[in-house]
């Protein structure tokens, strides 16, 4: 079968709200004439004025993060039910940033999966090694546990609102990216635990994208990898020219 592509923005702490709005009025013309789905995952300030700008066009908005509880002593998070309030369709889970410097762990990581898809929301779930990981020869084993721990409670029916993104930690942000051959071959090791976890069919539905410092010059090469569904991009998704040429390779 053939996957839809899904390209998605993280715009990380980028941007206020008018900056936000007048981004999204850049990118619409793109995104409308692409093929492929559209998100963007944006702060949880800008969001309102993020859907609002995004109305009438083909752009998801997404958060960047959700806490698992659904309201509660929680300083600082929000929760899924105040996303769907405002009509948020998508959320980010388990970046690296996250994990790096907020203390994200697998068993986080799986309890916001859990209470997002439990909210109706698509999961844009973000697994990786880092460079250490990778040189250790561990990049297989480390993806296979951040995946099955995320994904535990998961049902089959939920994994449909659950995209899977492979974010090599050493090439975000670091202008470094896999080359295709790499991001292919754990695309694909992806799947391959999504089928040993749900079954061949449903792996073959699953959406896996790549992120890491995928920009103008290289997406369409990644894109063009049989399992590379689409993209995590985070700094080019902030250069509506450039983010433009991806959403147009996606749709080749
Ligand atoms: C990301 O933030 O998910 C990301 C991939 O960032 P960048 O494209 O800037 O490497």
């Amino acid at each position: 079968m053939s996957r839809k592509k899904v390209i998605a923005g993280n715009w990380k702490m980028n941007t206020t709200p008018e900056e936000a709005a007048k981004l999204i009025a850049e990118i619409k013309p793109a995104a409308d004439k692409s093929t492929a789905d559209v998100v963007l995952c944006v702060p949880y300030i800008d969001l309102p004025a993020a859907l609002e700008a995004a109305k009438g066009s083909k752009i998801g908005i997404g958060a960047e993060n959700v806490h698992w509880a659904e309201n509660g002593a929680y300083t600082g998070e929000i929760s899924a039910p105040m996303l769907n309030a405002l009509g948020v369709k998508y959320v980010i889970v388990g970046h690296s940033e996250r994990r790096q410097y907020f203390g994200e762990t697998d068993i986080t990581v799986n309890k916001r999966t859990t209470a997002a898809l439990a909210h109706g929301l698509t999961v844009l779930l973000c697994v990786g090694e880092t460079l250490e990981q990778r040189e250790q020869g561990i990049t297989f084993d480390v993806i296979a546990i951040q995946l099955k721990i995320a994904l535990s409670g998961v049902s089959a029916e939920a994994l449909k609102n659950v995209i899977i993104a492979y974010e090599p930690v050493w090439a975000i942000g670091t202008g470094k990216t896999a080359t295709a051959e790499q991001a292919n071959e754990v695309n694909k090791f992806i799947r391959d635990t999504v089928a040993s976890l749900y079954g061949a069919a449903a792996a073959e539905e699953t959406i896996v994208q790549y992120g890491g410092s995928m920009n103008a010059k290289n997406a369409a090469e990644l894109l063009a990898q049989p399992d590379v569904d689409g993209g995590l991009i985070g700094g080019a998704s902030l250069k509506p020219a450039d983010f433009a040429v991806i959403l147009e390779a996606a749709s080749k």
